[in-house]
């Protein structure tokens, strides 16, 4: 032990920063800290679950791309390109870079670059951060992180429904309640381009009551002003020509197949003719999970066939379906919907009264966390170990269900006493330290 209080003398050489000085977090994006990234660690496990249970596999694309990617892939007028990217030219050679957005765009690069459909069709599925320059709020985030879906080189329908069900029963599978599917067909070219005709006839003759933002789309693209989130003109969207009326028979066909598919499975939907979500790349079937329990930001989930990407990034056309799912959003819906966060908790936890025990315990230590142990080791804010007593009540704060004490008389005779600390007994038997690995592996996973 020391005597001097550890902030007395500097531990560097570096000037220090000032109180007013400190540095935090960038704007709109999260630490997330224990013990809520255990709900994170969680989820993910069910996603992986689920992602295998439907012969989904792991991409990993990288998180900067070429800005072109997005202006051609997401769609120059979409809200993502036209303001919320973070650009950037890469100050040694000239190239202009964005953090992603959204990832169908790199992903569908990946493929193409990688040639991953020349022997037929790829089920992908991703989970990382994405970056939008956006307004903070509650579920508005500009770092956020997004699982999401795609399904390349598959044209049918009951692929679009299988994306589909696989959110419905991951859903299921974290205990998510009363979220909705919402369904709308995009139909092919041809049928988007009479109704867009049809749609700059409509707003053209409401010009003026159209806001800004909509009276430039309509020039750049009218759809997105079914898209508005504007209430003083949610009335003369609910007037305007429905994409659903344009839709030819092969259209139609694709989507009732979809839709009796999901009858077939158990899946509740609802038609909303107004469902064209924001990105421009969608054809045929469009879908978005949402839930009426988190105010605004109530969309878990979108997605949709966007069979004309690949054409659009220089590939050969190549039919493909997928979703992207905000996981902020996915885990405050369940947080208000009371699922108990269940805390990670190690098995035991090791008690050490004297330094010289270490060179000793930190073996056993090993060889436990070998056989899959979990073991908390006893360890002090300052210089030594601390008294037996407050090495206790750590024991006890940790949730650990066992003390382990290497005591020097434990030591001495090649043994380890094992406290119970939750069931009440305070029992505690001595094993030696052979023997405490085989006691181990009768544990239960402490989660
Ligand atoms: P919104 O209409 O809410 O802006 P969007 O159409 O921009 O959503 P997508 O690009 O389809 O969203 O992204 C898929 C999902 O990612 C959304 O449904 C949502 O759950 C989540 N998401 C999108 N933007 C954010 C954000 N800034 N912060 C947190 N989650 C987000
Ligand atoms: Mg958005």
């Amino acid at each position: 032990m020391t005597d001097l209080p550890a902030a007395a003398a500097p531990a560097n050489s570096i000037a220090p920063l000032g109180k007013r000085e400190r540095l935090n977090a960038v704007k709109g994006m999260n630490d997330i800290l224990p013990p809520d990234s255990a709900r994170w660690e969680w989820f993910e496990a069910h996603v992986r679950d689920v992602m295998g249970a439907y012969a989904y596999r792991n991409i990993r694309t990288p998180i900067v791309e070429q800005t072109a990617l997005f202006v051609k892939g997401t769609g120059e007028s979409t809200d993502i390109v036209e303001k919320e990217m973070y650009s950037f030219v890469d100050r040694l050679n000239g190239e202009q870079l964005t953090l992603r957005p959204e990832n169908t765009p790199g992903v569908v690069r990946a493929a193409i670059e990688h040639n991953l459909t020349y022997d037929g069709g790829k089920r992908l599925f991703y989970m990382g951060p994405m970056f939008r320059h956006e307004r903070p709020q509650r579920g508005r985030y500009r770092q956020f992180y997004q699982l999401g879906a795609e399904a390349l080189g598959f044209a049918g329908p009951e692929v679009d429904a299988e994306l589909m069900l696989m959110v419905a029963q991951l859903f299921e599978r974290v205990g998510l309640n009363n979220v909705r599917v919402e369904l709308n067909s995009l139909g092919v070219l041809a049928e988007r381009l009479q109704h867009r005709a049809a749609l700059v006839d409509y707003f053209g003759r409401h010009f003026d009551a159209l806001d800004a933002d909509s009276q430039r789309r309509l020039q750049t693209n009218p759809l997105r002003i079914l898209d508005t989130k504007n209430p003083a003109l949610q009335e003369l969207v609910q007037g305007a020509p429905q994409l659903l009326s344009f839709l030819g028979e092969t259209s139609l066909k694709h989507f009732d197949q979809v839709k009796s598919l999901l009858d077939a499975c158990g899946v509740a939907w609802s038609v909303n003719p107004r469902l064209v979500r924001g990105l421009d790349y969608y054809s045929h079937t469009v879908f978005e999970f949402i839930t009426d329990e988190l105010g605004a930001q109530g969309t878990l989930c979108g997605g949709g066939r966007y069979d004309g990407l690949f054409e659009t990034l220089g590939a050969k056309p190549t039919p493909a379906v997928g979703w992207g799912m905000g996981i902020e959003r996915v885990l405050e819906l369940i947080k208000v919907q009371g699922e108990a966060l269940v805390l990670p908790v190690p098995h035991a936890y090791a008690v050490i009264p004297q330094e010289s025990a270490l060179a000793l315990a930190l073996p056993v230590l090993q060889a436990l966390r070998q056989a899959g142990v979990s073991v908390q080791m006893h360890a002090a804010a300052d210089a030594g170990l601390g008294s037996m007593k407050s090495q206790f009540k750590k024991a006890d704060a940790s949730g650990a269900a066992f003390a382990l004490v290497f005591g020097p008389d434990e030591l001495a005779q090649g043994c380890v006493t094992v406290k119970s600390l939750r069931d009440g007994s305070g029992a505690q038997v001595t094993r030696t330290l052979t023997d405490v690995a085989q006691w181990a592996s009768t544990l239960q996973s402490p989660t």
